[in-house]
C-alpha cells in the first residue's frame, strides 16, 4: 500500500502477528522512500450483500424481512424462536462466505428453503409453495415428491 506520508507507491511489511484472538492481522510497515513506520490492522469484512431482485433491481440484505417470511412459514408450528435464530443466522453466514457483493434473490429463497426444510417441513412446503410462485402443478409435485425421497433418506440416527 501507498505510504500515507509521502505517498511513495512501495512499502514493506516489517512485522506482522495476530492480534484480537486471530480475528485481525497486525502489521508494521515501513516506507521504502522515507523510512517513516506506519500501522496497518487487517481484518475480514463479513458484510451482507446486496440482493438482486427478479427484476433485476438491488436491495440491502433485509434481516428483518427474513425473519418476518421464516415466523410466517412458520406459524403455529412447533418451532421454537431460539432455532428460528439459528436458521437466520446460518443463512446469514451462508451469504456471508460466498463472498459475493450482490446475490440473486433466488440463492437467498433456495438457502431459506433448505433451512426451512430441516426445521419443519410444513412450513417448508408453505414457503416453497409461495416463494417460487410455482408454475404448474406438476412443479409442485416434483417439490413434494423430493421432499418425500429426502425424508426416506436413512440420514437419521446419526
Ligand atoms: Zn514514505
Amino acid at each position: 500500500m501507498y505510504c500515507p506520508f509521502c505517498n511513495a507507491l512501495d512499502t514493506k511489511v516489517i512485522d506482522s502477528r495476530l492480534v484480537a484472538d486471530g480475528g485481525q492481522v497486525r502489521r508494521r510497515r515501513e516506507c521504502v522512500e522515507c523510512s517513516e513506520r506506519f500501522t496497518t490492522y487487517e481484518l475480514a469484512e463479513l458484510v451482507m450483500p446486496r440482493v438482486i431482485k427478479t427484476d433485476g433491481s438491488r436491495e440491502p440484505f433485509d434481516e428483518n424481512k427474513l425473519r418476518a417470511g421464516l415466523q410466517r412459514a412458520l406459524e403455529k408450528r412447533p418451532v421454537s424462536i431460539e432455532n428460528i435464530e439459528v436458521a437466520l443466522s446460518q443463512i446469514k453466514h451462508f451469504l456471508q462466505v460466498t463472498g459475493e457483493r450482490e446475490v440473486s434473490s433466488r440463492i437467498v429463497g433456495e438457502e431459506v428453503m433448505r433451512q426451512l426444510r430441516e426445521l419443519d417441513e410444513v412450513a417448508y412446503v408453505r414457503f416453497a409453495s409461495v416463494y417460487r410462485s410455482f408454475q404448474d402443478l406438476s412443479e409442485f409435485q416434483d417439490e413434494l415428491n423430493r421432499l418425500t425421497e429426502l425424508k426416506s433418506t436413512p440420514a437419521d440416527d446419526g
